[in-house]
């Protein structure tokens, strides 16, 4: 298989898929949490349980396709029910397909036949608390923002941040599910509350700083937001969007469209 990994902060697997997306597993000496599963094109149960000889307990930090689709290699999962939707769309043939072609692109063989018939499991609702894993301590928190159902978690034994696509440091707040930009910086700012010292996220394979975030979030200004420039994201047609450099090598993309809104809409207090 082609996965690596790197165990970061003790009992904490930062795994990265051949695609490039990464997942995280939380080794517990009860149970272990593997949050997100990449594509899918390899079987990210065998290899997240090569790493624990625990229970292995599928959570996903929201419902998009590079996030969700190796559930099919688990009995369950678990997400906010906000994003049960955007499971079941990204869950379709289309992306897939999408897959398969990102896949094909990089050079990676996939056996298009039983990934594209690959059954994922019914989704279970995942509730905000505070669970032990044993050793670890894992708080769920419902973070609105890259998509409705979004979550971020904090383990507080390695004084670490887990965002998924919340935050990374080319973070994009513009897909049709995604909130208006102003109401992600606030969800986000919110989270600047926990004693985290560190951060994981989805699209980068290693260990970010506190102090990157705080940059990010704090270079979000109203200003920088209305004067964002245009950019052309391609594949995305339809949505017109915007991108901001927050703090140096970072950046925001949202819909321009649903943040003039949401201007027009706070100014008359709604
Ligand atoms: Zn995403």
């Amino acid at each position: 298989m082609s996965f690596s990994y790197r165990e970061v902060l003790p009992d904490v697997f930062h795994i990265e898929d051949a695609m490039g997306v990464c997942m995280t597993l939380l080794a517990g000496r009860r149970e272990a949490w593997l949050l997100d599963s990449g594509y899918g094109l390899e079987d990210v149960a065998a290899f997240s349980a090569s790493l624990t000889d625990k229970p292995v307990r599928l959570i996903l930090t929201h419902g998009h396709y590079d996030h969700i689709l190796g559930a099919s290699w688990f009995d369950g999962a678990s997400l906010f029910e906000e994003d049960f939707g955007t499971a079941e769309e990204h869950g379709g043939e289309s992306w897939r397909r999408r897959a398969l072609d990102a896949a094909a692109e990089k050079g990676i063989a996939a056996e298009a036949v039983p990934y594209l018939a690959a059954e994922l499991p019914a989704w279970n609702k995942l509730e905000e608390k505070t669970l032990s894993l044993g050793g670890l301590t894992v708080q769920v928190i419902r973070c609105p923002g890259h998509t409705p159902g979004s979550a971020v978690l904090f383990v507080p034994e390695r004084e670490l941040l887990l965002t998924g696509d919340n935050w990374n440091p080319c973070t994009w707040v513009f897909f049709p599910e995604a909130l208006p930009v102003r109401a992600y910086l606030r969800n986000m700012r919110e989270i600047l509350g926990l004693p985290f010292r560190r951060v994981l996220c989805s699209h980068s394979g290693g260990l970010h700083e506190r102090r990157e975030l705080e940059d990010f979030l704090g270079g979000l200004t109203e200003e920088r937001i209305r004067s964002a420039e245009p950019v052309d994201t391609g594949a995305w047609l339809g949505i017109r969007t915007a991108r901001v450099e927050p703090a140096a090598g970072m950046c925001l993309v949202f819909d321009a469209d649903k943040a003039y809104k949401e201007q027009v809409n706070d100014a008359k207090g709604k």
